[in-house]
């Protein structure tokens, strides 16, 4: 799922614990995210001017193997131009897990209707604004780089470490299923790794 992406941009081992061992949790941001979506969701599809408005469209692609849905697709004139647009529930981040969310459902658009998109936009219920994302090289490759991770890490079956950004684990529901600093602290691994290296020599 394109959604999955996200996950793992934001921390290869949350993504592992939803995506792997099948945990979950609900907390304050994830429940009020769910909420918008089933807002945006219940909206219909519309016509105003030139513009088609399609809500929650189904997008896939064969090659890169994903599945997902946009929360909007502005189809506007001829020549037809496609706008992907995905609603978040806070505000815009310093990193890139957002635009490659959006990112990813503009490639599978790419693939489905054989055409190039250049531009999108996430609009952030915090901030009541559009923010517009230019699907330029660097974010393609990121995200190329995050579903080619997403894939591998799903094939190995392995949850990894906890990500060294401490700062995301204090937003992120699955806190006290992951336990971060018991992994972090338990440095077992490194403690039998030496061991057995003291018997072999
Ligand atoms: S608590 Fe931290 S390390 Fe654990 S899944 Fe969440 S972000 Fe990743």
């Amino acid at each position: 799922m394109i959604s999955a992406l996200q996950h793992y941009a934001y921390c290869p081992r949350q993504f592992a614990l939803i995506h792997i061992e099948q945990v979950w949790a609900e907390n304050f941001f994830t429940a009020h995210g769910n909420l918008l979506h089933e807002r945006v969701d219940s909206y219909e599809s519309e016509q105003r001017g030139s513009v088609r408005y399609e809500r929650s469209v189904a997008v896939i692609s064969h090659q890169l193997q994903l599945t997902g849905k946009l929360d909007l697709l502005e189809i506007v004139g001829r020549p037809t131009r496609y706008f992907p647009v995905e609603y978040k529930r806070g505000k815009p981040k310093r990193d890139d897990w957002d635009k490659i969310q959006l990112c990813a459902q503009a490639l599978c658009l790419e693939e489905m209707r054989e055409i190039t998109i250049d531009e999108g936009a996430l609009w952030y219920w915090q901030t009541r604004k559009r923010e517009p994302v230019l699907f330029d090289e660097p974010l393609r490759d990121a995200t190329f780089a995050a579903i080619d991770g997403a894939h591998r890490l799903l094939a190995s079956g392995k949850t990894p470490m906890p990500t060294d950004e401490k700062r995301r684990c204090r937003a992120c529901s699955l806190m006290d299923l992951c336990e971060p600093d018991t992994f972090r602290r338990d440095h077992s691994s490194a403690y039998i790794t030496a061991l057995f290296t003291d018997f072999s020599q």
